[in-house]
């Protein structure tokens, strides 16, 4: 068996891994490499490997930087399936069409500035068409209900705890005779998150393919980053400001919906307008309220109730059109808005941020891991001169950061997860993560002699 690294090598976004066993090709994930636009467009373009000559896809879950080159895939002659958790179909759908739409909207404005200098306009990576066509190719699983993708691969998907319908995923190869166990870790999630189940932990695997993206530190438990959060509004209302939170629109922000509910409801903060502004959220939530299969028990109890602790509150208004996002602009009193892009590239969260950085009353909160050369990550590190939309505003807001709110595991479960295939396991790749949180697991492995670490380069291709 051959594994190649396609994506997510060195760096947290792209996640890809092609498997070619028993003369089949298996791509595991199909993302998008996320960051600086010029380095990105040539990367997700230009696979390193046919399309046309893949048996399957295997996906971990609905996140664009696992899901969001799956168009293009299809685009450049990919014909087969697409395995994924029923609940992971349902969000991808809505995800890839998303992105098809902010890819054209991309192309648009690049081949705005092409045109000024003269230079032919380039292509949209892929169209929301495009992205429809990728719909076709979805197949829903059951979670611990083995398939068969390519002959002789049995897999199965796990429950990860990292978003709705996200999974670990078990892979049972039998080539030449030979048993190999791989897992695939696909993004971890944690213990004890709002809504989601746990995650389920590895036990028994030769290979893993696993992430990192908290490799150098702990999270703070969920519950401290919720108080956190919780003194970002207070603070925030008393100063009359208003918070805006650049957020995914899947997962995190029902999150961050469930934060606001309860501490309103439990009265720790005042009564204050939330807004969800994002078509997609609206979509969203229909999905959430389809696929209760995927909750734990207490959230389970509230939908069944038809309370639906992440969707539905007195004071939360989600937002479609356009002209009521823009009203927004026109309001003065405290309020959260919810917005995406997550890490602030694209959406209708720039329009919120340009209109609400010069007020020192308002808080900017980033909840989320932002990629380097991203909006999100300049503001994460407080970079006194931001720019959008051409021009740099003054830089007058608070910013907080909430670190704990991820849904990533923290570097104690990351090690956890990587000791449960202790013994049999003859090699851990460590992948999604950057070079310093890679480093830094490696060794915490290292001292609980798991020494087979290693850490693929882009492109990077073994034999096991
Ligand atoms: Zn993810
Ligand atoms: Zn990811």
């Amino acid at each position: 068996m051959r594994i190649s690294f396609h994506g997510a090598a060195h760096t947290v976004t792209g996640s890809q891994h092609l498997l070619e066993v028993n003369g089949s090709r298996l791509l595991l994930d199909c993302g998008l490499f996320q960051g600086r636009r010029a380095d990105t467009y040539e990367r997700n373009l230009n696979f390193q490997h046919d399309p046309r000559k893949l048996d399957a896809v295997v996906l971990s879950h609905a996140h664009i930087d696992h899901s969001g080159n799956l168009p293009n895939l299809v685009k450049q002659g990919f014909a087969h399936q697409i395995h994924a958790t029923r609940a992971t179909v349902d969000l991808a759908n809505l995800m890839v069409r998303d992105s098809g739409h902010i890819q054209e909207a991309d192309a648009e404005f690049v081949n705005r500035k092409r045109a000024q200098r003269g230079e032919p306009p380039i292509e949209p990576l892929y169209t929301k068409e495009d992205a429809e066509r990728a719909s076709d190719h979805f197949l829903g699983e059951e979670y611990d209900a083995p398939f068969e993708p390519v002959p002789g691969v049995i897999v199965r998907f796990h429950e990860a705890g990292h978003i709705l319908g996200s999974a670990g995923i078990s892979l049972e190869i039998e080539e030449k005779g030979r048993k190999i166990l791989l897992w695939f870790s696909g993004d971890i999630g944690r213990f004890e998150l709002p809504l989601l189940r746990d995650p389920v932990l590895p036990q028994n695997a030769d290979y893993m393919i696993m992430e990192c993206t908290y490799g150098d530190k702990p999270h703070n438990d969920p519950q401290q980053a919720f108080i956190e959060f919780q003194k970002v509004v207070k603070r925030t209302v008393e100063r009359g400001g208003k918070i805006i939170i650049p957020s995914f629109a899947v997962g995190r922000t029902q999150e961050l919906v469930y934060h606001l509910n309860t501490m309103m409801h439990n009265r720790d903060v005042p009564q204050i307008p939330v807004f969800v502004d994002s078509p997609l959220a609206v979509e969203t939530t229909k999905v959430f309220r389809s696929h209760t299969e995927c909750f734990d028990p207490e959230t389970r109890r509230f939908v069944e109730e038809a309370r639906h602790p992440a969707l539905d509150f007195k004071m939360l208004t989600y937002i479609q059109s356009v002209e009521e996002s823009k009203q927004l602009n026109e309001r003065n009193e405290p309020m959260v808005i919810i917005s995406a892009s997550g890490m602030a590239e694209t959406g209708r969260i720039l329009h919120h941020i340009k209109n609400n950085l010069g007020d020192p009353r308002n808080t900017i909160c980033i909840v989320s891991w932002q990629a380097p050369d991203t909006l999100g990550r300049r503001l994460a590190d407080r970079e006194t001169e931001v720019r959008i939309f051409g021009e740099s505003p003054q830089m007058k807001c608070e910013v907080a950061t909430i670190g704990g709110l991820s849904g990533h595991a923290g570097q104690d479960l990351l090690v956890k997860y990587a000791m449960g295939v202790r013994g049999r396991v003859k090699r851990i790749f460590l992948v999604h993560g950057e070079e310093k949180q890679a480093g830094i697991l490696r060794g915490l492995l290292k001292d609980r002699k798991l020494d087979a670490v290693h850490y693929p380069g882009l492109h990077e291709s073994v034999l096991v």
